[in-house]
């Protein structure tokens, strides 16, 4: 079964301005910000508005219009990041086996340099 969205998660406060973020971008179905912990010269968590505990979720429930436009800030976010020309990597852990840590949709995007092997051998 699907988990239940808490209100009380890191990334619903940090939605809700409650807790601070060095925020990159924000419109009405996402919102990006750089993420604490940097695992690569650009790391940038981009979460939707609205609220949804993972990738499955997200896609499961989100409707049309909420997945257009969260996809098409995906795509702002990195043409305004400058990794078009190199590249970058998404990454959306989910559950347990996926290491994810905080249970509301994010994609991180890494780069700025070659990010290495896919997953940690
Ligand atoms: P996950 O393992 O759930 O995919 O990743 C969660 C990410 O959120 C981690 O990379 C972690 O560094 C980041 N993170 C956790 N708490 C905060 C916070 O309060 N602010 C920001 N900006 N990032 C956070």
């Amino acid at each position: 079964f699907a988990m239940a969205y808490d209100d009380q998660n890191i990334f619903a406060k940090i939605l809700r301005g409650e807790i601070p973020c060095d925020k990159v971008y924000e419109d009405e179905y996402a919102m990006a910000f750089n993420d604490i912990a940097p695992k690569a010269p650009v790391h940038i968590l981009v979460i939707p508005t609205g609220r949804y505990v993972s990738i499955e979720d997200f896609g499961a429930r989100a409707s049309a219009e909420e997945v257009q436009g969260f996809f098409a800030a995906v795509a702002k976010i990195v043409n305004e990041q400058g990794l078009t020309e190199n590249g970058f990597r998404s990454i959306a852990n989910t559950g347990s086996d996926g290491g994810q840590e905080v249970a509301h949709f994010h994609l991180h995007i890494l780069g700025g340099a070659p990010v290495g092997p896919m997953v940690a051998p």
